[in-house]
């Protein structure tokens, strides 16, 4: 059906995103294709030594709810919970949450607010009001779980007609506004992948104006293994809400790896976060807050890790 379509069809799951999006004529597919129906599609499968394999279709309330997925990967739930309100995660999807449309002030308007100011490049028209002189869009990736994902080393498959494809989650995103996905119009995201735990400890923390219903104006995903000896054997810091893709801070991860798990490393990680983030003027909050708050919201981050590994449990 959606090479029958051609480009000007889309797929739509829950259609939180997608349909506020055409409301707004942000997104004018002319042929629209639920994948609601495909039952293969809303399956939770898996255990702790193969990893666990969640179907694009499965809603945000069920992955709140899973008792295997709380137990062995308790910070998908714990970020799920985080995304807009019940209501919205009764309707939308995993899948949709992973191919969400990149966010800017500017383009997140009705048409006649945007055709006030002449568009945008990412819609209608061809200047950034962001960033009047930049080739490229910087809307940004407010997807509370896709630097989870990433953090967690996640697969994503694709069907379509041209085949099967599997995609890492840090390979996923493009830190274009416009071009934010690597994924070609007619693949369907049908699966989504967890590697085995093994272990691993991670969290996220999450900035935003009020305490439910907003997205991420920054998103702090963190995971870490640890080996016998008490040290940090791998570490994965991502942050979401600043950029047009999720950002890999490896310089926090390196200002953790091999080392102890303390206050000093968690202070250097932070401080490394804190010169990554450059968000820019397009969402709530100003700019040089959003960015004082990486510091902060690392921090607290693998606090939360530390105290998990001194348990043994918890996010
Ligand atoms: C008021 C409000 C608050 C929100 N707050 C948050 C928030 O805090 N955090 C957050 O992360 N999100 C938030 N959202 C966004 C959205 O509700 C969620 O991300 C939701 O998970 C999107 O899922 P969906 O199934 O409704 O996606 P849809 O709208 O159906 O689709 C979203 C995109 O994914 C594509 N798509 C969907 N499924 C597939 C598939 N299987 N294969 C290929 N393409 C597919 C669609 O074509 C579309 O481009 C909010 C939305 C609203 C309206
Ligand atoms: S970042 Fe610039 S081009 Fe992109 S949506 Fe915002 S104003 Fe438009």
């Amino acid at each position: 059906m959606i090479a029958d379509a051609g480009p000007q069809g889309m797929f739509v799951a829950g259609g939180t995103d997608l349909y506020p999006n055409m409301n707004r004529r942000q997104q004018t597919p002319k042929t629209v294709i639920t994948v609601m129906r495909l039952r293969e599609m809303h399956a939770i499968s898996g255990d702790e030594k193969s990893g666990m394999t969640i179907g694009a279709g499965v809603l945000l309330s069920e992955i709140c709810e899973h008792r295997l997925l709380q137990a062995l990967y308790p910070v998908v739930p714990l970020a799920a919970k985080t995304i807009s309100t019940p209501l919205l995660r009764n309707m939308g999807t995993i899948g949709g949450n992973l191919l969400l449309d990149t966010r800017c002030n500017y383009y997140d308007q009705n048409y006649e607010w945007r055709k006030g100011i002449n568009f945008c490049m990412k819609k209608d028209g061809d200047v950034c009001w962001v960033a009047p002189g930049s080739p490229k869009c910087w809307a940004v990736q407010s997807s509370d779980l896709a630097p989870v994902m990433v953090a967690l080393g996640a697969r994503f498959k694709f069907v379509s007609i041209d085949g099967d494809r599997i995609v890492e989650a840090d390979q996923l995103y493009n830190n274009d506004g416009i071009n934010y996905l690597n994924k070609r119009p007619n693949e369907m995201l049908t699966e989504i992948q967890l590697p085995p735990m093994n272990g691993k400890l991670a969290t996220y923390q999450k900035l935003r104006r009020r305490g439910s219903f907003d997205f991420p104006v920054l998103g702090v995903a963190a995971a870490i293994d640890m080996s016998a000896d008490g040290t940090i054997e791998k570490a994965r810091i991502v942050l979401g809400g600043i950029a047009p893709a999720p950002i890999e801070v490896g310089e926090a991860e390196t200002a953790l790896t091999g080392q102890p798990f303390n206050a000093d490393r968690i202070a250097e990680a932070a401080e490394a976060c804190y010169l990554k983030a450059r968000p820019l003027d397009n969402t709530d909050f100003v700019m040089g807050w959003r960015k004082q708050m990486a510091r902060p919201f690392t921090i607290q981050a693998l606090r939360a890790l530390w105290l998990q590994s001194k348990s043994g449990t918890g996010i």
